[in-house]
């Protein structure tokens, strides 16, 4: 493996990280009742919580955060959210 190769992995690696955080933190956010726009088409996102929960709407999407156009489309890791508390 050449040292090039080595340096293009930790570059994906810190993306994906970095990605990975700005969800966490947009998630956190919305549990926290704030709101917030998609970064592409600046519409406002909708928070899904699961059918399981308190506060949760009704419909047949999966938990998530989505906007209206559906350029943001995350998934919501319950176990995950569990964590951030
Ligand atoms: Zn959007």
């Amino acid at each position: 493996m050449s040292e090039t190769q080595k340096l293009d992995f930790s570059a994906v690696n810190d993306t994906t990280l970095a990605s990975f955080n700005q969800h966490k933190n947009l998630i956190k956010r919305m549990l926290k009742g704030n709101s917030a726009e998609c970064s592409e088409c600046k519409k406002p996102l909708t928070l899904q919580l699961p059918p399981n929960t308190k506060n949760a709407k009704v419909s047949g999407k999966a938990p998530g955060i989505y906007c209206a156009k559906g350029c943001t489309d995350i998934e919501l890791d319950m176990e995950a959210v569990a964590l951030m508390k």
